[in-house]
Formats: structure tokens, sequence, C-alpha cells
């Protein structure tokens, strides 16, 4: 099926994962297969509601036709995605956009920096990325969050800390609450500079606020990192998903079909973004 004709999900499952976000586990009611790559993105709404872009943020399993959405209600679209109870059917349009690259990974070192519901396409590609562990050299995942409370996939955080083929660094502006979880005090930026990763053989991942893929992208130029060995997932209000509406149009990129993944270097000369 085309990427722009609409399809209906149902909702199978549904996990909390913090007082404000949900994961959703759909299932494709008409098509037996739905395949997708970690960092593209649904256009998931209802007529009369609306439609917003929302990253996978499970990995595709081959030959399934299901796939998971972890989403924050803040406007109209979200604010009804959190009321769907299991069984209820929403329509979609996708997958859309260019994700993570993970062609280029093999043989190389991987830090994977996230900020909040920023994770969330991040799960994907780490996933994608611990399947593939005998094929890569070393993985840093370093993951902030504004307090305890508002860490997500606290599960996956355990499971994977709990590895040895994986370094985590997960850290809070403020630690409001006991945790299980080996947690430090401060922002992610102030964890980069003491990893031990060879920049030169490094591939950078950073999704979340855009403010903090501002200052940790530029950290890592400070490092000796290049612009094309950082890679960040963009925000901007989508309408079309195909690139016709130009609603997330920066400079002469669409993020909905030429991103939502970057290069860092592919957008740092736009005015219009932050970074
Ligand atoms: C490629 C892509 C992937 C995305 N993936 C996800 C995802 O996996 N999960 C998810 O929850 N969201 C995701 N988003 C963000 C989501 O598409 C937007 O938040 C969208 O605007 C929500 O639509 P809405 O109608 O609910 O809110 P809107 O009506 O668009 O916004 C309502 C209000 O919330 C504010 N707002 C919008 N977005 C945010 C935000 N992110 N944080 C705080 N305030 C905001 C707006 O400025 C406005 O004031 C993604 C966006 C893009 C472009």
């Amino acid at each position: 099926m085309d990427s722009i004709d609409y399809q209906m999900a149902q909702v199978l499952d549904i996990q909390m994962e913090t007082a404000a976000i949900k994961s959703y586990l759909f299932t494709c009611v008409e098509s037996k297969i739905f395949r997708f790559s970690p960092g593209q993105f649904n256009m998931i709404g209802l007529p009369g509601v609306g439609e917003a872009a929302i990253s996978f943020s499970s990995l595709a399993i081959p030959g399934s036709n299901q796939f998971t959405h972890t989403i924050a209600g803040v406007g109209n679209v979200t604010r009804f995605l959190e009321r769907l109870e299991i069984g209820r059917r929403v329509l979609f349009r996708g997958p859309f956009g260019r994700g993570w690259p993970i062609e280029e990974i093999i043989g190389k070192d991987l830090l994977i920096v996230a900020g909040g519901i920023g994770l969330a396409p991040l799960r994907s590609f780490l996933f994608y990325c611990l399947e593939n562990r005998n094929r890569i050299r070393d993985v840093v995942l370093v993951y902030g969050a504004r307090t305890t409370d508002d860490m997500v996939f606290a599960k996956d955080l355990a499971d994977w800390q709990a590895r040895d083929d994986i370094e985590t660094i997960y850290c809070v502006d403020q630690y409001n609450k006991e945790s299980s979880l080996r947690l430090q005090v401060g922002l992610v930026t102030r964890f980069l500079e003491k990893l031990e990763l060879d920049y030169r053989n490094t591939l950078a991942f950073l999704c979340g606020p855009e403010i903090m893929m501002r200052f940790v992208a530029r950290n890592l130029l400070f490092q000796g990192y290049a612009g094309d060995q950082i890679y960040v997932s963009l925000e901007r209000r989508m309408r079309c998903g195909t690139g016709h509406c130009g609603h997330c149009q920066i400079g002469a990129k669409f993020v909905c079909q030429d991103g939502p993944v970057f290069q860092y270097s592919d957008i740092s000369r736009f005015a219009d973004t932050l970074l």
C-alpha cells in the first residue's frame, strides 16, 4: 500500500510511560505486513480531529503488521490519542521520512544522546543496534530527563543498564524520587566530555528538545566531531507528510521527506533552524 493512502490501526495494548506519556501497540487492520525503519514516522489521527506526526518507538518485526507509538498529549490530536482505549481504531498514513542511517553504523562507535520523549525514535534505533551488536563497536547511551518521574521506557532503561555491551549514562535535572536505575544529576552535556570514545570513528545520534540538541551538537563539534558525524531528528509542524504543503520546510529542505533525520552539516547553515 502506498504511504499516502490511509490505513486503519487498532490499539492492542497501552503502556503508561509517565503521567503524561503513553505507548500504544497498534496493529494494521487491513494489512498483514507493515514495514518501517527506525526514525521514520506516521501521520496519525481521525477526520475532524486532525493528524499529528508520531515516530515509531518500536522496531519493525519481519512479517508483522504491528508498531508502537509513544505519545505525549500536548494539543488537539495528541490529547485525542491519549484517550484511546484498547480495541479503538484510528487512521494513519505512513511510514514517512528518512530515518536513522542504519547502513552507516557498521564498524563504528555509536553515541546516542536522548532527552525526554526524544528517546522514542532512538529506542527503535537502539533495538536495531543491539540486534546487530557484533557489527558495531562501542555503544554509549546518554539519556536525560527533567525528573525521575519523566523518564520513559523504564524497563528498557533497566535492561540496557544491566548489559555489559552498552554503556549507559542516565541523568536527571532533579532527582525527585528513589529509582532502581543508576542516575546522575545534571544536564546531558555535562557527561559528554568524560566519554572514552574515539571521535574519529564515532557517529552521534541526537533526539530531544531542540535546545538540548543544539548544545550537544556544539559540544561534540568542539570535541572534534565533524558536522556529518552528527545526526539529529528534527520536529517541525507537519501537514501533508509528502513534501507538498511546505509547512515543515527549513531552507531548501522538507523535514517530512528529506528528514526528520538530518546530518548536522546539512541543516546548520539554515537560519531558521535553532541548531
Ligand atoms: C517527525 C516527527 C516525529 C514526532 N514524533 C512524536 C512522537 O513520537 N511522540 C509525540 O508525542 N510527539 C511527536 N511529535 C510531535 C507531534 O507531532 C507534535 O507535538 C504535534 O504538534 C502534536 O499535535 P497536536 O495537534 O496534539 O498539538 P498542536 O495542536 O499541534 O499543539 C498544541 C500546543 O502544544 C504545543 N506543542 C506542540 N508540540 C509540542 C511538543 N512537542 N512539546 C511541547 N509543546 C508542544 C504547540 O506549540 C501548541 O501550543 C513528532 C513530530 C515530528 C515532526
